[in-house]
Order: C-alpha cells, then structure tokens, then sequence
C-alpha cells in the first residue's frame, strides 16, 4: 500500500456525457500545474474485454496507448492535457475485471470459497485502482467512473469506492460531477436532480467532498449555499461548470473556482499560490488569435458522429495553434463521393485527409478523393485505411493494375497491393488481435517526414491487421510513389511519399494518437503548413 499517494474518484450523476473525462483531465493539469505527478484511470462498466471491438457509433473512437492497449477516447483528452503517456492500467472495463476473477477461480486461488461480487470482485476493482498507486510514481491517481451514479453495472465500482474511503481515509476524495438544468418555463435553475444524485450516492455509502455542477448558467451564492445544505458540502466545494467554448479553457474555469485548491485542501495539501498555466494559456491565445485559416476535408465514413475521429480534430486543433491558424473541417462522407461531385466537393479544400476504417464501405469515395488530391496537387495526409487506399489508388490509376485492392476488401484480387500480415492469418479471435501499439519506424533522410520530425528514428502507435505488400514496392516507386518509412525488423511499410507533389504523405501507424497541446504532432504540423502556404500561393 502506497501511503503518500492520494486517490481521487470522480463520479457522474443525472445524466451520463457531463465531461467527466474533461473535468478529471482538467484538474489533472491544475495539479500537474503545481509540481504533482499525476495519472488518470477510467473504469468503464460495460462488459467488452475492451472497447476495440465496438463500432465508433457505439463509443466514438477506440485509442490506444504505447504498449497496445486498445481504451476510451477519454484516455486521448488525458494524454493530450497531461503530456503523459497512458498504458493497460489505466483503462479498466467490467468484462476484464470478471474475466481476471474468473481465471483466478479457474486457477484454484480461491480454493473452497464462493467467488461473489463483494468480495471477489470489489477487490479486483480496488487492485486495478492501486496498480497505478502503487508504481510509486505518482502523486495523485484520479480514477474516472463511467457511467452515471444509480446505474446497476456501476454498483461494484462505487462500493469498491466506498471500501477504499474507508481503508485509506483522509488519501482519498470523491468529486461528484452533476448538472444543474435551467427551467426556461420557470426562468430558473434546478437543484433537486443533483440532491437526488447524491442521496443515491449516499445510499451506496458515498459522501462526495466536492460537487462539480454543469450548467448552462452562473450559480450565484444562494445557489451555491442551498445544493451545499443539501449535500452536505461546504458551499465553497460547490464548483460551477459553465459551458466552454473550447475544451482546452475547462483548467482555466477550474482555477477559477479554485478546484484544485478544494481539492488540495482536503487532502490536508498546502494550496496557497496558482498552478502554473503559462504554457497552456499561451496555447490557448494562440488559438484564440489565428493569422490564417484553411479548410480540411476530412474523407470518413464515420461522420455522423465527430467522436469516431476525436484524436484526429485535436491533432488539428494542435497543429493549427502552432501555426497560427485557424483549421477549418469539412466533413466529407465517403459513402456520398461519386465521380460526379468529386471535384465539386473537394476543389476548394486546402488540404484532405483520408482516415482509418475497417471494411468496404466508403472506400471507393476515398480512394476517388486520393486521385482527386494526388491529379490536383492539394496537400493530402492519408492514415492507416487512408495510407492503403493511396497505394491502392496509386497501383489502379497510375501502375494501371485496375483491379488492384486490399484484401480486406476483395479476396479475388489479382493485384493484392494491401494484404494481410503473415502473423494475422491464423488469428481467429477478433479482440485485441491487430498489430497494436508503438513500433519503431526509419525515415529516409531526404523524405518530408524526416523534415517534419526532424529526425529519421521514430516510433508511432498502430492499430491494423492489413499492410503494403513489398512485391509490389519496386514496380510503384519506380512510378514516384516511394516507401519513406520502414519498419527496421520486418521491413512493414509505414509512410509513403509521393515526392514530387507538394504535399503527399500517407502513414500506416496512426500519429494522431500522439499529439498533445504541449507537443503538437510533426505531421500534422507539417500538413497544416503544408495548406497553408498552398492556399498563399507559395511553394512549400
Ligand atoms: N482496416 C485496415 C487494417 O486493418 C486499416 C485499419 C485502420 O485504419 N485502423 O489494416
């Protein structure tokens, strides 16, 4: 048991999407801000193993860290706030918590015993929470329960909640996030969805030491005064969450209303003086006061719901604040890209990007869109799907191989330019089976990719069963199409170049995974620029 490490628990009631990730993630860098280390964990109560297997309409975009874990896209919003990386730990779903006590029964370990939720399960919760403790290497582990308060699969967790407030006392914290919803009819406030809240978690044998409120309006002080007497809060640990027009202000509204000075005081933590914000507040300005502004068309077939390419808009985000200028997106469904709009639809993009997918659907809109970039010269970033339906594009309309394709798409072909990897042909299982997390990658010197990072070693994270197939390298760099990035062991293809365009570079790894406010990603820095200067005319 680590006894200096503080654990923080964070929440949600009344209604699930009030910003927990965001809320957890912003008091992360208030603490990070005062010289803490600090981790956050997400516990997801469904019973996926993980949340690779589901659809992006299901739960937006699935990330994934170094070491190959497939999680929640709050881990994205952790990462990108906090400049740490994440790992396994700190995503944990009900189906793996069950899936370790079912082994360990299968094992023997609980020999002569009934395995139930309490203890059993309860304790597997309370471990996963203390790995991250007890690594010793941080200050803080704010644990984010999804889900809302009163749910039944969120039962475990928040008893698991309740028996370490217990077993560690004044180290622990429960941040409570809720809404409080404006009665336009009534012209006001409401409090009582967040009393009843409470009372459920009080119920469970959880006191919340700090009320997080959304909403859409100022709180005055009687407001602040009557949801405390209700809580059983002090009325300056009622903090409002007011909407923010930018995610990235949400740490300054908490400074605001001394979030992490609450936080530090209960925890018997000095808090006088600020958490240092100098960087971020210059991020912020810079996004606030662009110079130029361009238009991305993102190509997806995803679009209905903006979640599924979360990193992706942030990568933009980054990347436009570093170059001063404001990224516009347009949203191209690839399902609706014929050879009839194409050039309608795309002619007055700055730059298109081509993103990940899985299946047939949309890939002939995005393989129309790459030869609309690649015949046009507008500056194109291909990722993973994206990168396999430039080399497609390129082998059909350049190598003339009409029928080429990736296997993943068509069997039959007689050009498979995308094929699957020698070591996924034998995976039968769908779940955490893809090529996942951080593999090295070398850049040929004189690439655009090299100039972008700067340097010609880099490791990038993937997430792919499907890759170039190298019989066909010679025959399409021979055309102009060349094979900049290779993985130094097995020689996997991970960026082609089409060098003499302005622009062209499409990877198989996914570097939108890697972009954070502090460390904007090289290549969407560089692609942004790209189009930026395209569209001034100039010459890269
Ligand atoms: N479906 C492709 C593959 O498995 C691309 C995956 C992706 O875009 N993440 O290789």
């Amino acid at each position: 048991m680590s006894t200096s490490t503080k654990y923080i628990f964070v929440t949600g009631g009344v209604t699930s999407s009030l910003g927990k990730g965001i809320i957890s993630a912003s008091l992360a860098k208030l603490l990070q801000g005062r010289g803490y280390s600090v981790t956050i964990q997400k516990l997801d109560p469904y019973i996926n193993i993980d949340p690779g297997t589901l659809n992006p309409y299901e739960h937006g975009e699935c990330y994934v860290t170094n070491d190959g874990a497939e999680t929640d896209l709050d881990l994205g919003h952790y990462e990108r706030f906090l400049n740490v990386a994440t790992s396994q730990a700190n995503n944990v779903t009900t189906g793996r918590i069950y899936q370790s006590v079912i082994e360990k029964e299968r094992r023997g370990e609980f020999l002569g015993k009934t395995v139930q939720v309490i203890p059993h399960i309860t304790d597997e919760i309370k471990e996963r929470i203390q790995i991250l403790g007890n690594s010793g290497e941080y200050d803080f582990v704010i644990t984010e329960i999804g889900g809302t308060v009163g749910d039944i699969e969120s039962l475990p967790y928040i008893e698991a909640v309740r028996q370490m407030m217990w077993e560690f006392r004044r180290n622990t914290l429960v941040i409570h996030l809720t809404l409080i919803p404006y009665l336009k009819a009534a012209g006001e406030l409401k409090t009582k969805p967040t009393q009843h809240s409470v009372k459920q978690l009080l119920e469970l044998g959880v006191q919340p030491d700090i009320l997080v409120c959304r909403s859409e309006y100022h709180l005055d002080r009687a407001m602040r005064k009557k949801i405390a007497l209700f809580c059983n809060v002090e009325p300056t640990a009622v903090i409002e969450s007011v909407d923010a027009s930018s995610i990235y202000e949400v740490p300054l509204l908490m400074q605001e209303e001394e979030l992490d000075k609450v936080v530090l005081e209960k925890l018997n933590l000095p808090h006088d003086g600020e958490a240092n914000l100098t960087e971020w507040k210059k991020y912020l300005d810079r996004i606030k006061n662009p110079k130029s502004q361009i238009t991305i068309g993102l190509v997806g077939k995803y679009i209905e719901l903006k979640d599924s390419y979360k990193s992706i808009i942030e990568g933009f985000n980054h990347a436009g604040a570093s170059n001063e200028c404001q990224v516009n997106i347009e949203w191209i469904h690839s399902e609706k890209l014929h050879e009839e709009n194409v050039a309608f639809r795309l002619k007055e993009l700055d730059g298109i990007l081509v993103a990940p997918g899985f299946g047939s659907r949309g890939i002939d809109g995005k393989i129309l869109a790459i030869q609309y970039a690649r015949e046009n010269d507008i500056p194109f970033f291909g990722i993973c799907l994206g990168m396999q339906c430039a080399v497609i594009e390129f082998a059909r309309n350049v190598l003339g191989l009409k029928d080429a394709h990736t296997t993943e798409i068509d069997q039959a072909t007689t050009n498979p330019v995308i094929d699957i990897m020698a070591d996924q042909k034998a995976q039968t299982n769908k779940g955490g089976t893809m090529r996942l997390g951080a593999y090295a990658c070398d850049l040929t010197a004189d690439s655009k990719t090299a100039a972008a990072y700067n340097s010609q070693h880099i490791s990038e994270r993937h997430r792919h069963r499907y890759e170039f197939n190298n019989a066909y390298l010679k025959a399409i760099e021979e055309k102009g199409m060349i094979a900049v990035g290779k993985n130094p062991e097995s020689g996997l293809v991970e960026v082609v170049e089409i060098p003499e365009l302005t622009w062209f570079v499409a990877t198989q790894f996914h570097p939108e995974y890697k972009s954070t406010v502090e460390r904007p990603h090289p290549l969407f820095v560089a692609f942004v620029k790209a189009a930026v200067r395209k569209k001034k005319g100039t010459l890269v």
